[in-house]
């Protein structure tokens, strides 16, 4: 095709004004995220784990299929025709210039092959785009809401795209010229129309996705030197007291947020009816940015009541396709609360008690000593011991939970291990940090870690997977040195099991059998073979459920979510996940966390913690164990 002189300086102009237009819109987005506060945590280290996973997320588009099968396919198949027309549109665009990119590139029999291919994949984003827009304007259930208009646009120039490439490699174009120029003019159009729209995460979402946290809930320790505060000459935030106070990265995922509604049809508080929706307080938060920066986050952001529904078991983040990281807002919300405004928190009598006691449950007084004793479980000696094991509170403060910890002691001493306890163990801390409490988490973490220091602990080994994941994870960062090898008691059982030290058997039980994967075990620390490897060995064959795995459903528990009270019986948390579970069939719950067992308790015929299912599937035959029984009379 021959274009004429003014047809080159007319292309040139339009992309040109495209440009400008382009670059107009950005800058007040930039400006927003320019504003934010420094972060304070490293955006830029591991280069290689980032880059891998914008490979899979990004490329691959794992988040987004894997969220949803049938409309994620659609968006993936568009996505790689976004990117295998790059190369084709840089031809389109210095044609009229008789640059033949194509053809330089490529040769001639290489160009034919590759606009054939092309041709394979305009057809196939046609339907997966028809698909998508049927979806969102037709299937108004199913998809989220509210609909909007630039979505329609895009759609459809997206469509109109692909028709005019099929159009303009065919053997005899339709209006050869006019389709080219609208193909021009509609590519020209795009860059303007995403930044208008919930398109700008064409843009955003790869920058975001490598620049997320590494784990869920990576939080790092307020600087409360009271002193440094003090002497301060510009006023401190403690926490997101106000929109000014949000950091860059927050502020980007305000604006690369797709709107998708996946991280509140995974929101067990928005999925019971309460008022906590992420999505609505990540669209809040993108609003804040253009009203006041003095403007409260705990109201203009999120409210009083959804930010204490909150229980921290971080489904939303973890399904966010875009890498918006909601547990930091709502962290930061807290902190703010807990330790600025002191207005609005929950759980506060649990967090008295742990003030008062260092644990949340109970006064001290002689029950653990008596619990040790009872049990007969050794303290920790330097230098002698292999494993701490970490008690947790609920295994020694409540009473309904001592099965477990007996169990522990009994499958411990059976595969000979080499454990034992602190004299003295304060709470962990963990759910005083969500509940921004962060002077209190502090404070706690060091009085443990004193004492792991004193008694040069090196593994550590624990039943309650929020001690697992706050010892593992966020202890190495409130002093630096830190270094503890901390697993779960899932982990230890399996690898006691493959050594050949603990040898399980099933005992006939045919009873159907469901396994609860607690959020801080699967979701937040990827412990989810382990269990389910454990209970095959004890015999069962698991009737799963449906939110499972690393999508589990949290059981209402975290957060101190025992401790909070739930607005009305019809919509707490825990009644859904022990409807589920009900639905299920299954005669017996195991789970694998004393908090998950406490809140699932009763919900069908038995509820067992893992170690007691191989605490009965790893007893010795009858006859030893009769002898042995001779062995110690009562
Ligand atoms: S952490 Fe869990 S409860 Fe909190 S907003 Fe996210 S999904 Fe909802
Ligand atoms: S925060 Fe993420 S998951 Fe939620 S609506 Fe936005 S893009 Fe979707």
């Amino acid at each position: 095709m021959t274009f004429a002189v003014w047809e080159q300086l007319l292309l040139a102009l339009l992309v040109a004004a495209s440009a400008a237009w382009f670059v107009k819109d950005l800058t007040p987005k930039l400006r927003h995220i320019r504003a934010g506060k420094p972060e304070e945590r490293p955006r830029l280290d591991r280069l290689g784990s980032r880059l891998l996973r914008v490979v899979k997320e990004v490329i691959f588009q794992s988040r987004v299929v894997g969220g949803r099968k049938v409309a994620g396919s659609l968006h993936a198949t568009v996505f790689l025709g976004f990117l295998c027309f790059g190369l084709e549109t840089l031809d389109h665009f210095l044609e009229p210039y008789g640059v033949p990119v194509l053809h330089t590139l490529l040769g001639v029999g290489g160009t034919a092959v590759f606009k054939a291919a092309l041709a394979v994949v305009a057809v196939l984003v046609m339907i997966a785009i028809s698909g998508l827009a049927f979806r969102r304007f037709v299937m108004v259930k199913i998809s989220p809401g509210p609909k909007s208009y630039s979505s329609g646009v895009v759609a459809l120039m997206i469509f109109l795209l692909m028709a005019t490439y099929l159009n303009g490699i065919a053997a005899d174009p339709v209006a050869a010229k006019a389709n080219w120029w609208l193909h021009a003019l509609l590519i020209l159009v795009f860059p303007p129309l995403i930044l208008s729209s919930k398109h700008f995460h064409i843009l955003m979402a790869p920058v975001d996705v490598f620049l997320r946290t590494h784990h869920l809930g990576d939080y790092r320790p307020l600087d409360l030197d009271m002193e440094k505060l003090a002497e301060a000459e510009e006023e401190i935030s403690l926490g997101l007291e106000t929109v000014a106070d949000t950091p860059w990265k927050m502020r980007m995922d305000f604006l690369t947020c797709v709107e998708c509604r996946r991280c509140t049809d995974q929101c067990p508080a928005a999925t019971v009816g309460q008022e906590l929706k992420p999505r609505e307080f990540v669209l809040a938060g993108r609003a804040a940015l253009d009203g006041d920066p003095a403007a409260a986050v705990v109201g203009s952001v999120i409210s009083e009541k959804a930010l204490g529904q909150c229980t921290s078991c971080g489904a939303c983040e973890a399904i966010c396709p875009v890498g918006i990281e909601h547990l930091q807002l709502l962290v930061g919300a807290k902190r703010s609360q807990a330790l600025a405004s002191g207005v609005g928190m929950v759980a506060t009598e649990f967090l008295q008690s742990i003030e008062r006691h260092g644990n949340p449950i109970a006064p001290p007084g002689k029950r653990r000593q008596e619990l040790l004793d009872e049990l007969g479980i050794p303290l920790y000696e330097p230098g002698e011991t292999d494993y701490l094991l970490w008690l947790g509170c609920v295994w020694t403060y409540n009473a309904d939970a001592e099965s477990s910890l007996r169990s522990m002691v009994e499958v411990l001493d059976r595969a000979g291990v080499s454990y034992g306890v602190l004299a003295e163990e304060s709470c962990s801390g963990h759910h005083s940090r969500r509940q921004g409490e962060e002077l209190q988490f502090q404070t706690l973490a060091g009085e443990n870690i004193d004492r792991f220091e004193a008694n040069q602990v090196a593994k550590v080994v624990t039943g309650c997977p929020h001690c697992f994941h706050t010892i593992r994870r966020e202890y190495p960062t409130v002093r630096e040195g830190f270094e503890v090898e901390t697993i779960h008691h899932s982990e230890l059982l399996m690898q006691l099991i493959q050594d050949g030290k603990l040898s399980l058997s099933g005992n006939g039980d045919t009873r159907r059998l469901t396994f609860h994967d607690p959020c801080y075990l699967g979701r937040y620390e990827g412990v989810v073979d382990e269990p389910r490897a454990i209970i095959a060995r004890a015999g069962f064959s698991i009737t799963e459920l449906e939110r499972r795995r690393e999508r589990t459903f949290c059981c209402g528990g975290g957060s101190a979510g025992f401790a909070r009270h739930a607005d009305d019986e019809s919509n707490r948390v825990d009644q859904e996940r022990k409807r589920e579970i009900k639905d299920s069939g299954a005669e017996v719950l195991i789970t694998a966390c004393p908090e998950c067992k406490m809140m699932l308790d009763a919900t069908v015929d038995e509820t067992l913690d893992l170690v007691e299912l191989v605490a009965r599937s790893s007893r010795p035959p009858v006859a030893a164990q009769g002898a042995a029984e001779g062995e110690h009379p009562a």
